[in-house]
């Protein structure tokens, strides 16, 4: 990495979504306090991701990035229904997860969109609501959806740590307490599936897996896991069980600046040289150490702030953890390179994600061009299918939507246009929620899919305050997919 990297150097370049507060003071008081405070997630951890990164690289898995468009505060204080908002979160990745594993054959790396996804980027500075200019929400961790709540307010950052923390916590706590096991898959929210069909499909894997199970405990070599050739430095998994890694979109520089901090790399990774031979008499070497960003083990670039001489591709290209960058339509090919070149100079495997979102209609015109150049560039990457941020559309009754078969349009396009260069889609890039209300119905925020949702439906239950999400029927619905293609 070029030496004058530093956690603040991208505040001398221009950043694109960035947010003015009221009182400079009181913002560089609450980040000199999350700047103490005790890291999310571990330098170990983050180096495992990386490593079971650089095995979907290599066609050996595939990975699940999925969750909310954006998590609000109040989504980890619900502990009141049941399934609980975050085991119902976390059931539908499992259960998407065990699905691509059981009919594809293949491992799954799951990333969520979780414990920390709080921030936004908007359109415009400003939105009407009620017939008045207002700032646009930007994510509970700058402002409130209230429209009377709209003054950016950096408490709201603190606030954010803290509910990364909790949220983050109860995630670790249900997956070393038995919630992942395959032992017990009906345990993840199946119960609130309606489609008779999907329900025996599901249960059909249920009962294969069941059976494979029994079998392995009989002859004496279920491990307890699920990949155990992904030990990367021995013991378990990031949370036991499986493994489960967190994500957000680095937008907050700010926030992202307070919780990178300086790491020797852990010991099973430091070696990337051998070591020079030490007289006896000078102390041992130190450890080579990296900044890693702790408040998430991955974090993304997104389409509107990916600028090649902007703050947020500054900040990026220091830290350790591995990342993914979105990829529109308005990527020029040389640009694209021109980013790899910047945030993964030395070619690293398992570093960078590219998760390309251009919507149905527009892949055609872009995505083989973007496997070729980068081909021939020899940049390792991952590439991965967003089929959601390309395909928003409003509904006759004025809501944000998405339709069902225009997703799978793209996702289908994708894995086509992949086969056809040569390359392979290694993994999705989905908006999903397996949230339910009190009477057990999933939300009704994207059109079609098995249930067949229609515009009528949609007010139903529409609970997203951002993007509009699967639902956990039309989620399963997208895995089955997945996994009778990678099944050929
Ligand atoms: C998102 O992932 O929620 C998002 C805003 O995506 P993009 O940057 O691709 O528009
Ligand atoms: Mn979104």
């Amino acid at each position: 990495m070029s030496d004058s990297w530093t956690p603040d150097s991208w505040r001398s370049k221009p950043a694109t979504q960035g947010v003015t507060y009221p009182d400079e003071q009181h913002l560089s008081k609450v980040l000199s306090k999350i700047s103490t405070l005790p890291p999310l997630v571990t330098p170990s951890e983050i180096e495992r991701l990386r490593f079971q990164l650089g095995a979907v690289q290599r066609n050996e898995a595939f990975l699940l990035h999925a969750g909310d468009c954006a998590e609000s505060f109040d989504a980890c204080t619900q502990a009141r229904l049941l399934p609980e908002n975050i085991s119902a979160k976390i059931g539908l990745i499992l259960s998407f997860s065990l699905i691509l594993i059981w009919g594809a054959r293949l491992p799954v790396v799951r990333i969520g969109r979780i414990a920390g996804q709080y921030a936004k980027p908007r359109s415009s500075g400003t939105e009407i609501v009620g017939g008045r200019e207002v700032i646009s929400f930007r994510g509970d961790n700058v402002n409130g959806l209230d429209p009377d709540d709209r003054t950016p307010d950096p408490e709201r950052m603190l606030s954010a740590y803290f509910h990364s923390t909790a949220t983050l916590n109860h995630v670790r706590a249900l997956l070393t307490s038995g919630f992942a096991s395959l032992h017990h898959p009906r345990d993840w929210s199946l119960g609130h599936v309606r489609s008779p069909a999907l329900r025996e499909e599901f249960e059909r894997i249920v009962e294969g897996l069941s059976d494979a199970l029994d079998f392995s405990t009989t002859i004496g070599v279920d491990s307890g896991r699920e990949n155990p050739r992904y030990e990367s430095g021995g013991g378990r998994g990031a949370f036991g069980e499986v493994d489960f890694y967190t994500s957000h979109e680095g937008l907050m520089l700010d926030y992202e600046q307070a919780l990178t901090r300086s790491f020797p790399l852990p010991s099973t990774h430091s070696l990337t040289r051998p070591p020079s031979p030490v007289p006896s008499s000078s102390p041992p070497p130190s450890p080579p150490k990296a900044f890693y960003n702790t408040s998430a083990h991955f974090l993304w670039i997104g389409d509107r702030t990916r600028q090649l001489d902007g703050a947020h591709v500054e900040y990026f290209r220091g830290i350790r953890n591995p990342i993914g960058v979105k990829v529109g339509p308005s990527m020029k090919s040389d640009e694209l390179v021109r980013l790899l070149d910047v945030i993964n100079p030395d070619k690293e495997d398992g570093r960078v994600t590219l998760i390309t979102r251009y919507g149905a209609g527009k892949i055609e015109d872009h995505l083989a061009s973007h496997i070729e150049v980068v081909k021939k560039s020899q940049h390792p990457v991952i590439w991965i299918c967003d089929p959601m941020h390309g395909n928003t559309q409003t509904s006759s009754s004025g809501l944000k939507t998405r339709n069902f078969g225009t997703i799978i349009s793209e996702l289908t396009s994708c894995i086509r246009i992949h086969g056809a260069c040569g390359s392979r889609l290694g993994g999705v890039s989905l908006e999903f929620t397996g949230e339910i209300n009190d009477e057990g119905f999933s939300v009704t925020e994207c059109l079609g899919g098995s249930m067949q949702l229609s515009e009528e439906e949609l007010g139903l239950r529409y609970q997203s305050f951002c993007d509009p999400r699967l639902n956990f029927e039309q989620s399963l619905d997208v895995a089955f997919l997945i996994s009778e293609h990678f099944k050929k």
